[in-house]
Order: C-alpha cells, then sequence, then structure tokens
C-alpha cells in the first residue's frame, strides 16, 4: 500500500504522542474550543482527547474518559485551563459508548447537571447491560461465537474470559438525550452537526461545524491506527459494511482539521479516509486469496493465523488475538455479503472459495 502520512496540526501534540510518555498540553484549537487528553489506564492508547465548547456560562464536552479519578482529576484541571470547572458543563456529547469515551460521563452529570447525548444505537446497547445476568450472556454469546470461529479449546477460556470491556460498560449512566443522525445540536454559538458513523461500534457519532471547518471524529477516523471493526455479540450482523459507508459519509464533509479522540488532530480528511478504505481493501483481499488456498475450507481462527499482523501470533496477548479473530470474521462476512467466499455453517463454520461445497 502506498504511504501516506497526515499533517499533525498540532506539533506539540504530534511530539507528546511520539514520545510515548509525555501526556500533550491542553491546547486552545480554535477560540472557544479546547482540546483536554484525559489519561487511560494500561493502555498503548493512553489518553483520550476530551473538546471542550465554550457556551455562553458553560462548555459541553465530546466525550470524558474514562472513570478514574485521575481521569476525573485531568479533565477539571484541563477545563480550568480554560477558565471553567466541572459543575460548567452543560452536556456531555459521546461519539459512542466505549468505556474510554463513555465512562466518566455519569460522574460529570452529577456534579453539573449536564445532560448525556448519545445515539440511539449505542444507547439500546447499554440499556440491555442493565437486565439481570446479561453480562454472562453476552459472555456465553462471545464464547459460542468464538467457538463457531473454530479457536481451539486450549485456548477458548483465556480468550472468552477477556472481556473487561464488557464488564467495564456496565456501570455507566443512562443518556438523557438520543441523537439522531444529521441532527443539530442546539449549542449557542456552535453550528454542530452529528453525523452517524456506525462502525467500530453501532451507534458512533462524529460532529461537524461546517463554519468552523472542523470534524469531531471520536474513534472513527485517526491519524494512524484504524479503528477495531469487529464481528461480536453487539455489533451490527456485517459492521465493516457499515464501517466502509460511514467512512464515505465523513468524506463528503469539506473541513480544515480533523479533531480525533486519540492520537492527535490533523489536516487531510479525505487523504486519510481514502488510505483506510485501500487499507481494507487490501486486508480483504488478503483474506480472500488464504479462503481461496484451503480446498476444504477454513475456519476463521485459521484464516486469522495466516495473516500478517504488526507482531508474530504466538506473541500476541489474548484479548488482541479474540479481536483479531473478530475482525478476520467482519471482513469474511463482508466477503461472503458480496458473494467472494461461501461459508459452510457447522459447529464450527468453514470458509472457502465461491465454488466450495
Ligand atoms: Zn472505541
Ligand atoms: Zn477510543
Amino acid at each position: 500500500m502506498a504511504t501516506f502520512a497526515v499533517t499533525p496540526a498540532s506539533e506539540e501534540q504530534h511530539a507528546a504522542w511520539q514520545s510515548r510518555t509525555a501526556m500533550p498540553q491542553v491546547e486552545r484549537v480554535r477560540p472557544g474550543l479546547w482540546s483536554i487528553p484525559v489519561p487511560i489506564p494500561v493502555n498503548p492508547l493512553r489518553y483520550v482527547l476530551v473538546y471542550a465548547l465554550e457556551l455562553p456560562g458553560g462548555v459541553a464536552i465530546i466525550d470524558a474518559g474514562w472513570n478514574t479519578d485521575e481521569a476525573y482529576q485531568a479533565l477539571a484541571a484541563g477545563l480550568a485551563v480554560a477558565g471553567y470547572t466541572i459543575a460548567d458543563v452543560k452536556g456531555v456529547l459521546v461519539t459512542h459508548i466505549h468505556p474510554d469515551h463513555y465512562g466518566l460521563a455519569g460522574r460529570v452529570r452529577e456534579d453539573s447537571g449536564a445532560w448525556i447525548a448519545l445515539h440511539p444505537a449505542d444507547a439500546a446497547l447499554l440499556h440491555d447491560r442493565y437486565d439481570d445476568g446479561a453480562i454472562d450472556l453476552l459472555v456465553e454469546k462471545e464464547r459460542r461465537l468464538l467457538v463457531r470461529s473454530g479457536v481451539p479449546d486450549a485456548t477458548l477460556e483465556e480468550l472468552a474470559g477477556a472481556s473487561m470491556m464488557i464488564r467495564h460498560m456496565v456501570s455507566m449512566a443512562r443518556p438523557d438525550r438520543l441523537v439522531a443522525d444529521g441532527e443539530s445540536l442546539d449549542l449557542s454559538g456552535w453550528d454542530l452537526r452529528a453525523i452517524w458513523t456506525p462502525g467500530h461500534s453501532p451507534g458512533h457519532l462524529c460532529f461537524v461545524s461546517p463554519s468552523r471547518r472542523v470534524l469531531f471524529s471520536g474513534d472513527h477516523v485517526l491519524a494512524r491506527i484504524t479503528p477495531i471493526v469487529a464481528v461480536h455479540p453487539q455489533s451490527s450482523p456485517n459492521p465493516l459494511a457499515d464501517y466502509l459507508d460511514s467512512l464515505a459519509a465523513v468524506r463528503k464533509w469539506d473541513v480544515d482539521e480533523v479533531l480525533p479522540a486519540h492520537e492527535y488532530r490533523f489536516l487531510e480528511l479525505a487523504e486519510r479516509v481514502d488510505h483506510v478504505l485501500a487499507h481494507h481493501e487490501e486486508r480483504l483481499a488478503e483474506i480472500e486469496t488464504v479462503v481461496a488456498g484451503a480446498a476444504s475450507g477454513i475456519s476463521c481462527w485459521a484464516v486469522a493465523t495466516r495473516l500478517t499482523w504488526s507482531r508474530p501470533w504466538e506473541t500476541i496477548p489474548a484479548f488482541m488475538r479474540r479481536a483479531a479473530n473478530n475482525e478476520t470474521l467482519a471482513h469474511l462476512v463482508w466477503l461472503e455479503a458480496r458473494g467472494r467466499v461461501r461459508r459452510v455453517a457447522g459447529e464450527v463454520d468453514l470458509w472457502g472459495a465461491r465454488d466450495f461445497m
């Protein structure tokens, strides 16, 4: 794939990201718009970038951070640089329900009376998690998915138990507002519009300000990494198709700067989107080739072990191998929907070329 690197919008922020240790500064991105890094515990992403949008008499924030005291303090300290306190937060716009974005929203609401806004598709997932036994059911569904993927017994328990993400989501607050695709947020002084971008999460939202020419991209479009797009018990049936459509949905906006939730902000939206599209095209072709080479069919897990990853398969930690399996499955499902591969369902699903039976 042709190499393409986006232009960082802030050298300081880019340097902090590259250092792998330093936290970026709290920065004023535009008049009335602040970027506040909030730490994420034990995660190579290290921080989520919370954006504070000044309103008359307060701020709205986009994402909130992980629910820890350290994160809460970082958010409070960042708002202080901008001249505000947590109590001044009027609203929390959440891009999606992953704990590094949504975790702290409830605590911010408790201390400020802010509303919390979420897309209905993500709100629905949250709601399900409150039912008795919902987590156990989700973990069991995940285990069945791994069995059908052909995960060997010896690996299965290790992988199925890696459900930290799900457990963290249980304690999350319910939203006060549901935001639909295309909705204009009535934030005084802001022409902020929601763009529904399912894929990484079924209810992922980006926000665009046409007058300020910025896109708040959440996890949907990032400077260097691509978000996990995977089949799992709470994903849509064909999440990769959703994701690729969602890339087209943001690409058409003519903006000067992309304000993502991780890494650093950058300039070239369309070029970055094209690069991510090319990355998935390449992955789809690689997977199709592996499947075509397996005359008697191949399991999803076996496909995953044959793909190129950033490090040798055996050295990838359990929860990441599970994600790798589920991402591979998302690509297989996409290829199946296009008629490029065929699935024979069974205790373990087998994948083969189009004429495979
Ligand atoms: Zn996420
Ligand atoms: Zn994230």
